[in-house]
């Protein structure tokens, strides 16, 4: 308990922290698996995996063994001015495990590093400079990712931003942005993807960059064909697509990235977070011919493709696979999606339940009119707490429950995160 309170007083005294406000963290120095224990010896489901991060589980054994490793052999070699082993051998298998005709990686320490790395390559490429996104996006804290995000709780206070970015309405169904229904909208959004190209744009757009899954916007699952209407349409105007995975990717979907839901093969993929459980890494991926637009300098990360950091990324790619964390992953999804959907009919504090895969949103409202319930969200956030459970709270409007575990959730850990938070839920909703 001592050592809590001398935690929380170092953060408050020496820490720029920006943590969220009303959050109560807990102070954890150790976990295993999908429990952390927080300093006080008390147990946690970690639903929320460090945003999305330990895919394969916390401390998973093999991926600790190979970054130890790696620590008694060599831990730093700058990959752009040596040949280094570990980062190559990671680049052969991203080539193998990405979608279409992806195949050569750079390797920078973030995701933010990886989408800005990408939309520069982008630019050298087409000879273009202009930039499409989505509203309800998130790409970065770095001045160019966050002119691409399509939020302004996030941008806040920190403009001016990158000109030339104009940002395509997200396919947030729940909340159509052109008042339509899924099942006869004509993928309303994706077709205006046109407009923003002809109105907004000066026909110079090197990229569209749209997340596999909107993450921090809210759990946003693009619907059948989006991701492909909007391909068809950038391409036709010469523009590349560029898929942010950053938060979606590495088995988290149910697949490995999850673009592979859709038919559409990216010209460039960023990636990080779950790329290897834990280690800092981050890194993007481009078809050949695009990726010899940089010439030698033109781009550079002193830290990127750090080798402990490529060995922990090997084995997490290993374990996803030899563990059958995605096929897990799918089946888990469809366990507690089967659990919440259920539950929605008779609690109309839950206005939605969407998702795929282990990346799953719970969209709290309190009233038929859809205002969003933010408080009452962070109060389940806080009686999950209590009991045992820990969730994320996020979207665009503050009031998604975001439950994302590892991918290693059991089904009976997984019955159990649902019982606690449809309590916490129903407690909640009776105010
Ligand atoms: N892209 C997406 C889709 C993300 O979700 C995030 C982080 N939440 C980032 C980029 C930025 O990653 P990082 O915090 O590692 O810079």
């Amino acid at each position: 308990m001592q050592d809590q309170q001398d935690t929380k007083a170092l953060y408050d005294e020496y820490m720029i922290t920006t943590m969220v406000a009303g959050f109560e963290p807990v102070t954890v120095d150790q976990a295993g698996g999908v429990e952390m224990v927080g300093e006080d010896g008390k147990r946690y489901l970690d639903c929320f995996s460090g945003i999305s991060v330990v895919n394969c589980g916390h401390n998973h054994p093999r991926i600790v063994e190979a970054a130890k490793q790696q620590l008694d052999k060599l831990v730093h070699c700058c990959t752009y001015i040596y040949y280094s082993p570990l980062p190559a051998r990671l680049a052969k298998r991203l080539a193998e495990i990405t979608p279409g005709e992806l195949q050569k990686s750079f390797f920078g320490n973030s995701g933010a590093e990886a989408v800005e790395g990408a939309i520069r390559l982008a630019k050298q490429h087409t000879g273009r400079q202009e930039l499409v996104s989505l509203t309800h996006s998130f790409h970065g804290r770095t001045a160019a990712t966050l002119s691409i995000t399509g939020n302004r709780g996030r941008k806040k206070n920190s403009g001016p931003y990158m000109s030339g970015v104009a940002h395509a309405p997200a396919p947030y169904c729940y909340r159509c942005p052109f008042g339509l229904k899924p099942d006869s909208c004509d993928l309303a959004c994706a077709q205006y993807v046109e407009e923003v190209l002809k109105y907004q744009t000066a026909g110079d757009v090197a990229a569209f960059v749209g997340e596999g899954l909107l993450g921090e916007g809210g759990i946003l699952p693009p619907p059948t064909g989006y991701y492909e209407t909007v391909a068809e349409i950038i391409r036709r105007d010469g523009a590349l697509f560029i898929a942010d995975e950053v938060q979606s990717g590495f088995g988290r979907t149910g697949k490995m990235f999850a673009i592979e839901h859709t038919d559409v093969e990216p010209d460039l993929m960023c990636m990080a977070k779950g790329i290897a459980n834990g280690m800092p890494l981050g890194a993007f991926i481009s078809r050949p011919e695009i990726a010899d637009a940089f010439t030698p300098g033109d781009h550079l990360s002193t830290f990127g493709g750090n080798p402990v950091s490529c060995a922990a990324s090997l084995a997490t790619i290993d374990v996803l696979e030899s563990e059958g964390l995605l096929a897990n992953a799918a089946e888990r999804g469809e366990q507690i999606m089967g659990r919440l959907k259920t539950f929605q009919e008779k609690c109309p504090l839950v206005g939605d339940v969407r998702g795929r895969g282990l990346m799953l949103g719970l969209e709290l409202v309190s009233d038929k009119q859809k205002t969003p319930a933010a408080k009452q969200a962070g109060e389940v956030r806080r009686r999950c707490r209590e009991a045992g459970v820990l969730v994320g709270v996020g979207g665009s409007l503050g009031n998604v429950i975001r439950l994302q575990p590892p991918l290693t959730i059991t089904a009976d850990q997984a019955e159990k995160v649902c019982d606690v938070l449809t309590s916490a839920l129903t407690e909640v909703a009776k105010g």
